[in-house]
């Protein structure tokens, strides 16, 4: 059931109002009680509106030649944000960029967060992850988060 929260949500930029969240999903069942799980789900408000915020404690492995002690997934930043690599076709990248690899897959499981798509899995990591964001711009909808997430 968790999973399908957060697949709801992430694939809504990473943020929706509780009120569609319950109507799309649970209708008539209380929204405290559907997402009271705080490691995947952070309920704020903005602007009257209750708004539900995915979250995992999965984080991209920055290590170059890890040996997977880690327990961070392993992939390419460029092609978790973008699904491809400009350093590919120059100088190389020493960065995994198979999403699916037998290691990463246990790790997706484990968080069960198997179910989502690459663009999915980013917005979920670049909005539960804050050193995730200096080097990069976030797809929208996820800067308007972080306050909220990071305060
Ligand atoms: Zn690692
Ligand atoms: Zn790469």
């Amino acid at each position: 059931m968790e999973a399908e929260i957060l697949k709801f949500i992430c694939a809504n930029q990473g943020a929706v109002d509780a009120e569609e969240l319950m109507y799309n999903l649970f209708p008539g069942e209380s929204t405290t009680e559907v997402i009271s799980n705080q490691s995947k789900f952070a309920l704020c408000s903005s602007n009257g509106q209750q708004r539900v915020v995915a979250r995992t404690s999965l984080r991209l492995c920055r290590k170059k030649d890890c040996p997977g002690t880690c327990e961070g997934l392993h992939l390419c930043k460029n092609f978790l944000f973008s699904g491809s690599c400009h350093f590919l076709q120059r100088r190389g990248c020493s960065f995994p960029h198979v999403l699916n690899s037998d290691y990463n897959q246990r790790l997706l499981i484990e968080h069960e967060l198997e179910g989502l798509s690459r663009a999915e899995l980013c917005t979920l990591l670049l909005q539960s992850d804050n050193s995730m964001l200096p080097s990069v711009s976030p797809p929208t909808g996820v800067l308007c988060w972080l306050p909220v997430l990071f305060s």
